[in-house]
């Protein structure tokens, strides 16, 4: 796959919204490559979304019966986006989130054009049980993944500075993990463009 030249402008054209799976077989086939996007509700994801894109496409992610959906957006007809919405949510019944978990699973042990999951982190909040659950995941089934903070705006230089070493002490024991950490912020526009190259590099 041709890597695009202008990264902004690539991530500025065109991305349409492709369909809502619920479960695994509504699941597109696709040779383009893809990158999946997943972490907590409110992490912030779909402000970090919207703010790669330069549009508010995640919005349909929080449309009623889309929260249970991976959303696939295709960006400038040469990259999967996926939006996984929020595990971790607490105001859904056990099966519901059985159900959910089992197809999250499938997705990431079966999808071969999968190249990267982003793992979003609130920096204020580190590093959670669920999350250390997704990375057993992506470690057992081999899934290259990166973490990234959202809403680092909220902290001051030094806090951030230990939030990351405590989440890099507690996750460098994992494989299949990027080692740099990006860091964010959707209000303040940081870190878009390093998760831009991130995104172009394994493209
Ligand atoms: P999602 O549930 O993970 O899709 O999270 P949202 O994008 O809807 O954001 C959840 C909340 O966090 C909202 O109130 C946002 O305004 C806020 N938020 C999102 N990104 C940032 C950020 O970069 N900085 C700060 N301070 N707040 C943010």
């Amino acid at each position: 796959m041709k890597k695009p030249h202008n990264i902004h402008q690539f991530f500025s054209g065109s991305c349409e919204f492709r369909i809502g799976a619920m479960n695994y077989d509504q699941i597109p086939e696709s040779r383009l490559p893809e990158v999946a996007f997943i972490g907590k509700s409110n992490v912030g994801k779909s402000s970090l979304i919207n703010a790669l894109v330069s549009k508010k496409i995640a919005i349909t992610s929080k449309t009623p019966g889309r929260t249970r959906q991976l959303n696939f957006f295709c960006v400038g007809e040469k990259l999967n986006l996926v939006d996984m919405p929020g595990f971790g949510y607490a105001k859904v019944s056990k099966t519901e989130i059985d159900s959910w978990e089992k197809l999250i699973y499938r997705y990431f042990a079966n999808r071969v054009n999968l190249k990267k999951a982003f793992l979003l982190l609130d920096a204020r909040r580190g590093l959670s049980e669920k999350d250390i659950e997704m990375i057993n995941i992506f470690n057992a089934v081999g899934v290259s993944y990166q973490l990234v903070l959202t809403k680092i705006d909220e902290l001051k230089s030094d806090e951030l500075e230990k939030v990351v070493k405590e989440i890099a002490e507690k996750s460098r024991k994992f494989a299949a993990q990027h080692p740099v950490i990006l860091m964010t912020s959707s209000e303040r526009d940081i870190g878009i463009d390093d998760l831009k190259k991130a995104i172009v590099e394994v493209m």
